[in-house]
C-alpha cells in the first residue's frame, strides 16, 4: 500500500470491482464529468446515488448504468439552486433508510456564472454561483455527515479547479467559489481527522471536454481536450479503499 504522503490518484490503475459494496453519492451526475464518474463507479460495482436537477437526464444515466449490469443506481432529484432544508433532510433520510450509511460523497455539480472583471460582475449572479457551488455543497455535506459516520471507511471529495488554487483575471465568482471549496475541504478534513475514518480531499479535473468548458472557451479545439471518460480513474482512487488515510489534500486528475 502507498504511504499517504506519496499517494497520487493519477498513478492508480483501475481494478475490477474496486468499489464493491460502497454507496457513493454524486452531485451533477446528469452530464459531463459527473455522469462519466457515476458510470465508472457503477462499473466498479458501487451502488451509485445520482443527484441532479433534470429527471430526464438522470433517467438516461440510470438506464446506462442498468445496461452495464454491475453496480446499481438510484436517483435523487435535487435542484441545488432551489433546494431548502426539507429537501436536504428528505434526501438524507431516504439514503439512511435504504442503505444505512454513505461511503462516498462527490461534490461535482457547479455552475460557471460568467467571465467578467470584478468591476463589471453582476452581484446577483455572484450570489447564485456561490450558492450552487459552495452553500449547497456545505449544506449537503452537513446533512449527510451522520450517514458518512456510519461508514467504516468514507470519503468526501470536493471538485476544485486550477482557478480555485491560483486566482486568474475574469474568473470572478467561479474562482472565488472554488477557493471556498478548497477551504471547506481543509476545515472538514481537520475536524474529522483522527476521530472518524472519513477522508476529505479535493480534485481538480483539469481541462475536460464538457458543456461547462465549451461555455468558458467557445473557440477551443475540442479534440485537444481530455474526455470525461478518460479522467475517471483518479476519482475511483479517491472514492475507494486505496485512498484510506489520505486526507486534507488537493489533487489533480490530469498531469498538466
Ligand atoms: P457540466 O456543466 O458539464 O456539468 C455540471 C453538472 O452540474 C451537470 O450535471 C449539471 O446538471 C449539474 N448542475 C448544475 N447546476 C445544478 C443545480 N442547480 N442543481 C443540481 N445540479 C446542477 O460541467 P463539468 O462536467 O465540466 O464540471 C464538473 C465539475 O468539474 C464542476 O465542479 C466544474 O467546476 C469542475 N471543473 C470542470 C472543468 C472542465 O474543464 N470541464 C475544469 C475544472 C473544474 P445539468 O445536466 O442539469 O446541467
Amino acid at each position: 500500500m502507498t504511504a499517504p504522503d506519496a499517494f497520487d490518484p493519477r498513478d492508480y490503475q483501475p481494478k475490477p470491482r474496486a468499489l464493491e459494496g460502497r454507496v457513493i453519492l454524486i452531485t451533477g451526475a446528469s452530464s459531463g464529468i459527473g455522469r462519466a464518474v457515476a458510470l465508472a463507479c457503477a462499473a466498479a460495482h458501487a451502488n451509485v446515488v445520482l443527484v441532479g436537477r433534470s429527471a430526464k437526464k438522470l433517467d438516461n444515466v440510470h438506464a446506462e448504468i442498468s445496461a452495464l449490469g454491475a453496480g446499481e443506481a438510484s436517483i435523487a432529484q435535487l435542484d441545488l439552486e432551489r433546494a431548502v432544508a426539507k429537501d436536504y433532510d428528505q434526501l438524507a433520510d431516504a439514503l439512511l433508510t435504504r442503505f444505512g450509511r454513505l461511503d462516498g460523497l462527490l461534490h461535482n455539480a457547479a455552475i460557471l456564472g460568467t467571465l467578467s472583471t470584478v468591476g463589471d460582475y453582476d452581484v446577483p449572479l455572484f450570489a447564485r454561483v456561490m450558492h450552487v457551488n459552495v452553500t449547497a455543497a456545505f449544506a449537503l455535506t452537513q446533512v449527510l455527515l451522520p450517514a458518512l459516520k456510519q461508514s467504516a471507511d468514507a470519503r468526501v471529495l470536493f471538485t476544485s479547479s486550477s482557478v480555485g488554487r491560483r486566482g486568474r483575471a475574469y474568473w470572478g465568482a467561479y474562482a472565488v467559489s472554488k477557493f471556498a471549496i478548497e477551504g471547506l475541504s481543509q476545515v472538514l478534513a481537520h475536524e474529522l481527522e483522527g476521530t472518524t475514518p472519513i477522508s476529505v480531499n479535493t480534485i481538480n479535473p483539469g481541462a475536460t471536454r464538457t458543456a461547462m468548458r465549451r461555455a468558458a472557451y467557445p473557440s477551443e479545439d475540442l479534440a485537444r481536450l481530455a474526455t470525461p471518460e478518460s479522467i475517471t480513474a483518479p476519482y475511483i482512487a479517491l472514492l475507494g479503499p486505496v485512498s484510506r488515510g489520505v486526507t486534507g489534500r488537493a489533487f489533480d486528475a490530469q498531469r498538466l
